[in-house]
């Protein structure tokens, strides 16, 4: 049973403007807003998000003032958030815009995929919402309804079955209306087309839906299965002089980049922690440091990988620092942490430093 667009979409339409969540960015069709929402949105629930597009928008009322602001301004306000690499593409799209376009976005979805950051769903989604353009979008919430409405049983994840999606979602979307077509279905999966025990006795396209007609809902969509995330050890040296702590600035590119830290890096086999943190100092700093007391034994989830952080208090005993393996090194009192961006890992131990004072 393949629905039919029309019915779909209308049923989809009339739940939406009946029942749409009110958020900020929805309010008016302005091309940057709508733009800050879908980055920050990416891969984070509305809850967690909505605060950070807020303080974007004071902070930054408008692209302009994104693009004027220091990367420094920008990691922070995106502080807590993850993937970093949104933030940094954010700050030079805004920049590209300003030059290449005279601050206005540009409405095609072809010539928005050329902008740092941006992909097919979110070009998809600025030219519908902002600019009606009748393109398809294709995030998390969408592919979940889509493979359950069509009962799709091959994994979601796999490079077949998202061209499959993708043109499903392309053959669905309205000529009229395609941004509120889009935000519906989007709002559909993110509140009753949810991964588990999917809302249906409230679901406007329930009559549609083959994974419903079959009872088999709960089972989809099918995925492949995961590999563990694997964990590693790191030591961390929290080095001290005078009443100041020595933090390093991680190269722009890469894994939380831009971000400041705490020195260190990964306990090797056979190594102990206190040993690891020495290593380090030596190959990131070019110093030697006698090893004090653990201040602090933290675990912390990334997307990809878990971590344990040794962290343990650092005196240098010979050498000055040099940024080997950082781009920058500041000898900073905890009261100055407040205005560098670190990593959710740093913070679960820096308040200590604040608290117990130095050693
Ligand atoms: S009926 Fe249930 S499974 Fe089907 S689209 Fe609606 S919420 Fe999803």
């Amino acid at each position: 049973m393949k629905c039919t667009a029309r019915v779909f979409q209308k049923a989809l339409l009339e739940w939406f403007a009946a029942s749409a969540r009110d958020l900020p960015f929805r309010r008016s069709p302005n091309p940057y807003h709508i733009y800050l929402a879908e980055i920050i949105l990416q891969q984070t629930r509305v809850e967690q998000g909505l605060p950070y597009y807020e303080r974007f928008v004071k902070r930054f009322p408008t692209l302009e003032a994104l693009a004027q602001a220091s990367e420094q301004d920008v990691l922070k306000q995106w502080e807590g958030l993850g993937y970093y690499t949104r933030a940094r593409n954010m700050h030079r799209a805004a920049a590209v815009i300003m030059e290449q376009y005279q601050g206005r976005f540009p409405e095609s979805p072809e010539l928005l995929q050329l902008l740092p950051g941006i992909g097919k769903y979110t070009a998809g989604a600025i030219a519908s919402i902002a600019f009606n353009k009748a393109v398809p979008v294709l995030d998390g919430n969408v592919k979940r309804a889509l493979s359950r409405l069509d009962a799709l049983d091959a994994p979601i994840d796999s490079p077949e079955t998202e061209r499959l999606l993708w043109k499903r979602a392309a053959a669905l979307v309205p000529k009229k209306s395609p941004g509120e077509y889009n935000q519906a279905l989007m709002e559909l999966g993110a509140r009753l087309c949810i991964p588990r025990a999917p809302f249906c006795s409230e679901c406007p396209v329930q009559k549609q839906c083959d994974a419903y007609a079959r009872n088999i809902q709960d089972n989809l969509p099918v995925r492949t299965p995961k590999k563990p995330r694997p964990h590693y050890a790191v030591a961390v040296a929290v080095i001290h002089k005078n009443g100041r702590y020595l933090i390093g600035k991680r190269p722009s590119q890469g894994f939380l980049g831009g971000l400041w830290e705490f020195p260190g890096g990964r306990i090797q086999a056979g190594e102990n922690a206190a040993d690891a943190v020495a290593r380090e100092c030596r190959e990131e700093l070019g110093v030697a440091v006698r090893v004090g007391g653990l201040l602090a034994v933290i675990n912390h989830a990334y997307t990809h990988f878990r971590v344990t952080l040794h962290v343990y208090r650092c005196t240098i005993v010979k050498g000055k620092p040099k940024p080997n393996s950082h781009t920058d090194l500041r000898w900073v009192v905890p009261d100055d942490f407040k205005t560098y961006a670190f990593p959710k890992g740093n913070h679960k131990f820096m308040h200590l430093l604040a608290q117990e004072g130095i050693e």
